[in-house]
Order: structure tokens, then sequence, then C-alpha cells
């Protein structure tokens, strides 16, 4: 029996548990005697070696409704363990037999490479357990006959979104199709260009599962996140978009520490969950495909830093002002970034941009938000650009610093209301 005890947040078990390896083409079942004793890296090490070809850098557990929990830690391996004690607690009451705990390999292994499929033994030492699991597998690659389009998700000046299933994995994906008349030697560059973002593996950034052409269309896969982009929210109050603010900076922080600039920082490619989870998604690491997208490209992009506008270099502070910019336009009652130029109401798209480039940078209200908040988003919009905050002081910043407290809930409640709103407001065919 296994007894969680909520003082000290610990599992104290005294039955063994049994843990289910999920591969593409095959489950290994383990049985572990003392999962208390069980941690992270014992469970990473052992699915490494059933799967070693692949690089595993986490693992997924499944909650009642489907949904998949990543787990890339102590804290959020014991979150699963106590989940999973509900669940058989609940099971045991109802006189069934427990399922296993059922958990997913995440990495690199099943959207890059095809291998052969191989058989073999391997232990894994837990502070006392030594268990012992048989494994075959297949690595399998995303092919497009393998995905099921669901709804349109949104349409961008690059492509259209939409929700789709991919059929193997049984995984809801975000899939973005953009028609791209390119040769093949350019469709090849790009297909290479953006194996980058298998590395990728942030809390903070959208997981990508693998992008294929078909004809002259690019498909890119990723995560669905189910509360969609900042761009659909009405006014973020200033506490949960504290939150997001955290999210957004350690997601920036993590590309910038792999020398990517995201380049195209704004709401819209500011993604949330109902579990509270804040992923930047859209960043350039494709230069083939920003040019060739730019080349049909017929909007304004009016959260560029000045420096861009004018055509002069830039880096990791045009993220910055981008940062600043776009927190201004979400926490305005989602009003467009005119309303903060008053002089440039009337004009075009052009004169909008020559703005940006000559007035002073817009300063929110002191009266309506707080001294911390405006002082941010002032730091993060300063014109010259080495005046604005770097990596590092992005993060000491002490508005991301109050609000890095870890409190996902935050967010998670704040996403389901506006979504029930939204739901409401369809059925009244408000929307
Ligand atoms: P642009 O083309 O200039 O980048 P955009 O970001 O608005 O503009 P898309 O990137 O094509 O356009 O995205 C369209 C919409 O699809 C987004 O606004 C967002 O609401 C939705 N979307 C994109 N990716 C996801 C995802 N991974 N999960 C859920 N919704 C998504
Ligand atoms: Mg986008």
């Amino acid at each position: 029996m296994l007894i969680f005890d909520y003082k000290t947040s610990t599992l104290m078990d005294t039955e063994a548990i049994v843990i289910r390896i999920k591969t593409p083409t095959g489950d290994m079942d383990s049985s572990v005697d003392c999962p208390s004793l069980l941690n992270f890296n014992d469970l990473l090490v052992a699915i490494r070696d059933v799967m070693p070809e692949a690089t595993v850098t986490a693992f997924e557990y499944e909650d009642e409704v489907g949904d998949r929990i990543t787990v890339r830690s102590d804290e959020e391996l014991k979150a699963m363990l106590s989940y999973y004690f509900n669940i058989m607690n609940e099971q045991r009451m109802n006189g069934m037999l427990p399922d296993p705990l059922q958990i997913f390999p995440r990495g690199t292994e099943w959207h890059l490479h095809i291998s052969s499929t191989g058989c073999m033994f391997f232990h894994v030492i837990t502070s006392q357990v030594p268990l012992v699991y048989m494994c075959v597998f297949v690595v399998l690659q995303i092919n497009a006959q393998d995905i099921h389009y669901q709804e349109q998700l949104g349409h961008g000046n690059g492509g259209t979104v939409y929700k789709a299933k991919h059929v193997l994995g049984k995984r809801v994906l975000a899939v973005k199709v953009i028609p791209l008349d390119i040769t093949v030697e350019l469709q090849k560059q790009i297909m290479s260009e953006l194996e980058i973002l298998y590395k990728c593996d942030s809390p903070y950034i959208i997981t990508f599962f693998g992008a294929f052409f078909v004809e002259n269309r690019i498909s890119i896969c990723t995560e669905f996140m189910d509360g969609g982009s900042l761009d659909v929210y009405k006014r973020i109050p200033e506490h949960v978009l504290g939150r997001i603010a955290v999210s957004v900076v350690k997601g920036l922080t993590y590309l910038w520490s792999l020398k990517i600039l995201h380049r195209d920082v704004k709401p819209s490619n500011m993604l949330v969950n109902t579990r509270g989870q804040v992923k930047l998604c859209d960043f350039g690491v494709s230069t083939q495909l920003v040019n060739s997208i730019a080349k049909t490209y017929v909007g304004t992009n009016a959260y560029m830093a000045p420096e861009r506008i004018s055509g002069e270099q830039y880096g990791i502070h045009a993220d910055v002002w981008s940062v600043g910019i776009s927190f201004m336009e979400v926490c305005f009652n989602g009003l467009m970034l005119t309303c903060f130029l008053p002089v440039c109401l009337q004009f075009q798209p052009l004169q909008l941009l020559q703005c940006i480039v000559d007035e002073d940078p817009p300063v929110l209200p002191v009266s309506q938000f707080s001294e911390k908040f405006v002082h941010f988003i002032t730091q993060c919009m300063r014109r010259q650009p080495k005046e604005r905050p770097a990596p590092n002081k992005l993060m000491d910043h002490s508005f991301i610093t109050q609000y890095n407290d870890g409190n996902a809930e935050v967010v998670s409640m704040w996403v389901c209301r506006c979504l029930e709103e939204r739901r409401a407001q369809q059925a009244q065919g408000r929307i």
C-alpha cells in the first residue's frame, strides 16, 4: 500500500508499483519496489537504455482527460507519483486492479530518425532496487499521412495553423502550413536549418515535433496549446501578466543562450494553456524560411525595435524592445499599438513604423499600473538598444523577481476563466 504523507509531501511506500514505458511499438513493464526512492535521473537512464539512439530528455504521463504532462525533474516526478497514487486508490476502492503507471519517453526519438528494430536487456539501479526491462523498439518519423487535421486555429501572414492529431503518437498537434514557392535546394536548406529546433528543450519554448514539405507547402508540427495566443485575450491583469512575463523572459534567455534571436516577439507568438504554462513560438531559426516568408509578407510589424525598422544591425536588445511593446499592448485591453502613439492614429502602416523610429517611446500611465511594471516596460523600450536591460538584468528586474514564484495556478485559472467566458459568448452568438 502506498501512503502519501501530505505534511512532508513524500510517498511512503510499502508496495511495489508497475511502471509501463510506452515506445512506438511496444510497452515495457517494470515493477518498482520502493517508488519513493525512485528519482528522475534513474528513470531517465532507464528510458535511455531502452532507446539508446534517441535523445530522451524527459517523459510524460497522461492525466484523466488524456492530456500529457511533462516530467523533467524530481519535483515533477513526485507530482506524477502522487497523481498516480490517487488514481490507484480510486481504482482499488472501486474493486479494480490498479493500472500500471504509463510513461511516454520524450525527446527526438519519434520525430527525426528511422532506426533499426532492436532488442536488449538493461537494468537500472535506484537507490536500492534493481529494475530489469526487456524491449523491442522502432523509432519513427512524423509523416504527412499520419496527421489528421481538425479545426483551423488561426491564420497569420505566413500561413495557416491547424489543430491536428498524430495518429501513431496519439498526440494533439498544432500544424502550421505555409505555402512556399521555392526550389528543392532551398527546401532542403530550410529542413536542415529547422533541425536545431529538436535541440530546444525548455518548458518555456513550444516543443517541435517535426516538419515536412508536401509539394510547395511546408508543414511545421509543434505542441498544441489549448489556451491559444495572448493576442486573443482582453486586458490581462498585472498579476497574471507578471507570471507570463517571467516565462517569456526565461524562454528568451534560453533561446539567447543557444545564440538564437527570436526576431518575432509579439502577443500572437506567446502561447498559454490551461495548465498555466506559457511558451514562445515562431522564432526565426531558419534564415531561409524567414526570407522566403518575407517575400510574401504584406503586414506591418509594429513590434519591431526602432533599429530594426531603420535597417540597422540588431541583436538581443531588439527582442527586449518587442517584449516591452507586446506587454504594453496586452495589458491595455488589447487596444492597437496606435493608441499609444496618438499622432500616428491617422497614419498608414509605413508612417506608424516611421513614428516608432522618430517619436519618444510611449509610457504606461503610472496611475493604472504598478511602479515596477511601468519601470520594466520603460526600460525594455529605451530608444538606445544598449540602454535596454541585458538578459541577466531582465531576470533580475524587480517586476520579474516579484512574480518568479512558480505559481502556474494563477495563469491556469485565468486561462480557464477566459476560455469559459468565450464559450459562453459563443453559445449566445456574440462571437
Ligand atoms: P504571423 O504570421 O505574422 O506570425 P501570427 O503569429 O498571428 O502572425 P500564425 O503564427 O500563423 O500567425 O498563428 C495563427 C494563430 O494560430 C495564432 O494567433 C494562434 O492563436 C494560433 N496558434 C499558433 N500556434 C499555436 C499552437 N501551438 N497552439 C495553439 N494555437 C496556436
Ligand atoms: Mg505566429
